[in-house]
């Protein structure tokens, strides 16, 4: 990769040309639970202090230049019962922010309405499910909230489901794959064209899903084991892996998982990628507002420039910078159609 390294204001620029995409950030949940308004600008986090929450809203996603922003509707699992009700009031919440700010936001789901939405200044919403404890163990549930516009479900989140074992949590067994409803799910989910999330899930469930599913996966928010030896992250035969199906991995902004507090650290998971999977792999997400603590420089989404500047000091050049920013999360998009949403739409 070469490429001279852009100035502030020449990253912004490159912002306002390129289609900016996070794969996951946890705002619904706030916007559900207590309120918040994602329409009014929240202070900037200060540097090094400690902010689990508040990094994101629609004025600071336009000062970061960002396109698409997938939105995470998370649950907790216990009891199970109440979980879909819990990813549907997030989406209620979701569908209220832009009924009030139809100038500012919008729902999408492919490459094609977030051009749209970005040619009309508005930022582009997507939706995805952390935890397939969402399903309640009804595998007409996928279809249910393909319906509604989900365009991913992670399988697992922090705990064991009826689907499979996470990477780590409550009921964590490495020995455990995928369950016979995880394979009906992954099945049912590529019918639906729902892209499949591999972040959280176990390593034996991750190449089961893999190989099961037909389609190009995400995994949404992680970090990479190359860099940072963390449970959470994944293996350079993972990344193989996920190259070879066509999908991509967002890189997480959370210092436990990076190893490191500054901007370079993520930088240093992004182009591990690269140079282990390709340059058609990497992309950002970002886990905000998932109580995570992200490194100084990127204290939130409107210091997203700031990561552009940092990746093209390091030699990443403006071809390889569109990429991770948010071109190889447009081809998963548009590899994977969101099927179930177009039939019940026939006339859309
Ligand atoms: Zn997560």
């Amino acid at each position: 990769m070469t490429g001279s390294s852009l100035t502030l204001a020449e990253a912004r620029a490159f912002h306002a040309d390129a289609t900016v995409t996070d794969l996951h950030a946890d705002t619904a949940k706030l916007m559900d639970k207590v309120g918040f308004d994602i329409a009014a600008r929240h202070p900037r986090p200060m540097p090094d202090q400690v902010n689990y929450v508040g990094h994101v809203d629609l004025p600071r996603l336009k000062d970061g230049g960002v396109a698409a922003q997938f939105f995470g509707f998370w649950t907790v699992p216990y009891p199970e019962r109440g979980c879909r009700r819990a990813v549907e009031t997030q989406l209620d919440a979701l569908d209220r922010a832009m009924v009030a700010n139809p100038d500012k936001l919008v729902w999408a789901l492919t490459p094609a309405d977030i051009a749209l939405a970005k040619a009309a200044g508005k930022i582009a919403a997507l939706g995805g499910i952390e935890g397939g404890q969402a399903l309640e163990s009804d595998v007409g549930s996928v279809e249910r909230f393909a319906r509604r516009g989900v365009r991913y479900i992670g399988l697992l989140h922090f705990s064991a489901n009826a689907l499979g074992s996470p990477a780590k949590g409550r009921g964590a067994d490495a020995s455990q794959g995928l369950t016979p409803f995880g394979r009906d799910v992954v099945r049912e989910m590529n019918r639906c064209g729902v892209i499949v999330d591999l972040a959280h899930i176990n390593r034996k469930g991750f190449f089961e899903a893999l190989a099961l599913s037909t389609q190009a996966p995400m995994v949404t928010h992680t970090g990479v084991l190359g860099v940072h030896d963390h449970w959470r992250n994944i293996d350079d035969e993972q990344l193989r892996a996920v190259a070879d199906k066509g999908g991509c991995v967002g890189i997480i902004f959370a210092r436990r998982f990076l190893g490191g507090a500054s901007i370079d650290a993520v930088v240093d998971h992004l182009l591990h990628i690269v140079n282990v999977a390709g340059e058609d792999v990497p992309a950002l997400g970002s886990d905000f507002d998932g109580f995570v603590v992200p490194p100084t420089g990127l204290e939130d989404v409107a210091a997203l420039p700031n990561l552009t500047v940092a990746l093209s000091r390091r030699g990443v050049s403006p071809r390889v910078l569109r990429k991770i920013l948010g071109d190889n999360p447009m081809r998963v998009l548009g590899a994977v159609e969101p099927t179930a949403w177009k039939a019940a739409r026939p006339r859309a």
